[in-house]
């Protein structure tokens, strides 16, 4: 039988020493008791910080700690309570427990770092709780995550909006596109909404400190911004004007799945994806499937053609360039009777100022999308959602570990 003296060493609490320990290798389960090393006798104030040298009583609290190989493992820690001048009588700061829950810091940043790869349920069933407190422990991980890490400034960000469903309806997601991460989810899509990020989130030197926003062509975000963030230059990025053009792909698509007959309805079915789908990006069978659809219907053909070819518009950098561009591609549209495209090209001229800003801004590529991205995976995940803090917390720890894997790589 291992000494307290060697408990002591392999449980490895800092200033704590092993006095009792109780093995039952029915249940497979350890109890460990411990109180304070010798050296180790300053008390400090949960509230304030402030030290002590005398406590006002001792008890016991039992926490669950990282199992020793087979053997689940509690901890019987000794917590004193000192008399604080500022406070009145409050529990000493003890930092291998993070807080009132029954657990050890290292029992839950192990669980925090399994739901990183893992759902709530799979790591329920590995650490032998249930599912919810799981959800509960990976929370207060990401809060201390959260408490212990500087903000970045906030000089060019994204607004988007995530169709959550039927009853929910919005998401609105602000963004800051330098550390490519999500910063504020607020419900609905109102002027209101963003507003509340403006007034609620940041100072008024903070809001004269954003220098771009990437929206979509939504008339309440471009009014809020204007209102809050004067120094900010609209941009109306890619990301948004493709998935309108997507859109109006989807709508020829539907028109011809209607006026023609079975048929064509028959081909067209099944197709939207392959129709939304860049054609860089698709394999030879797929090509092929695409080319015998447009062999037959002209007006896909052209919708799709329109699609592709407006995606080329950011490939110019200046404004001239891209003016040019855009009116040759909204002059292919003449004769065509492409309802959906010539709305679209209607509503690229009345927000082109925000459309030609890319030049001047050059806000990166590809953020606004993967963060969304993130985020609905995260939805179609997980349950446990409805806590919009945990769902922002969990999407930015997706964006700030990936961030490290990138700078690593780079490293390398
Ligand atoms: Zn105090």
């Amino acid at each position: 039988m291992p000494t307290d003296n060697e408990f002591t060493r392999i449980l490895d609490w800092p200033g704590y020493r092993v006095y009792r320990q109780e093995i039952d290798e029915q249940s497979k389960t350890l109890k460990l008791w411990v109180r304070r090393k010798r050296g180790n006798r300053k008390l400090e104030c949960s509230g304030c910080g402030r030290k002590f040298a005398e406590a006002c009583d001792v008890s016991e609290r039992a926490v669950r700690d990282l199992p020793w190989s087979a053997f689940r493992t509690t901890v019987f820690i000794e917590v004193c309570r000192v008399k604080c001048p500022d406070c009145g009588v409050r529990v000493e700061k003890v930092p291998l427990l993070p807080g009132k829950a029954p657990f050890s810091k290292r029992f839950e940043d192990a669980v925090g770092q399994a739901c990183e790869s893992a759902s709530a349920r799979q790591v329920a069933r590995r650490f032998g709780v249930p599912a919810s407190t799981v959800r509960a422990i990976d929370l207060r991980y990401l809060e201390r995550w959260s408490e212990a890490r500087r903000q970045p400034a906030l000089r060019q960000m994204g607004v988007d909006e995530i169709h959550l469903g039927k009853t929910e309806k919005f998401l609105t997601v602000v963004s800051n596109l330098e550390s490519r991460e999500p910063l504020w989810f607020g419900r609905e899509r109102k002027k209101e909404t963003l507003d509340q990020f403006f007034e609620k989130e940041l100072s008024a030197r903070q809001r004269r400190g954003i220098a771009a926003a990437c929206v979509d062509m939504w008339a309440p975000f471009r009014l809020s911004i204007q209102q809050w963030a004067p120094n900010c230059l609209i941009v109306y990025d890619k990301f948004h004007i493709m998935q309108h053009a997507n859109s109006a792909v989807d709508e020829v698509r539907r028109a011809e799945f209607f006026r023609k007959g079975m048929r064509m309805r028959g081909l067209v079915k099944g197709k939207r994806w392959l129709l939304l789908t860049r054609w860089i990006n698709l394999s030879n069978a797929k090509r092929q499937e695409l080319s015998a659809l447009f062999a037959l219907n002209r007006k896909l053909f052209k919708a799709y053609l329109l699609k592709e070819s407006l995606d080329r518009l950011w490939n110019y950098r200046y404004e001239g360039a891209m003016i040019r561009y855009l009116r040759n591609w909204i002059d292919q549209l003449r004769w065509q009777r492409l309802r959906p495209f010539q709305k679209l090209a209607q509503m690229l001229l009345d927000h082109l100022d925000g459309i030609l800003n890319y030049c001047h801004v050059k806000p990166p590529l590809g953020v606004v999308e993967a963060i969304n991205g993130n985020i609905k995976s995260l939805l179609r995940r997980g349950r446990g959602y409805k806590n919009l803090r945990y769902l922002l917390l969990k999407a930015q720890r997706m964006a700030a570990t990936r961030t490290e894997i990138l700078i690593l790589e780079k490293a390398a």
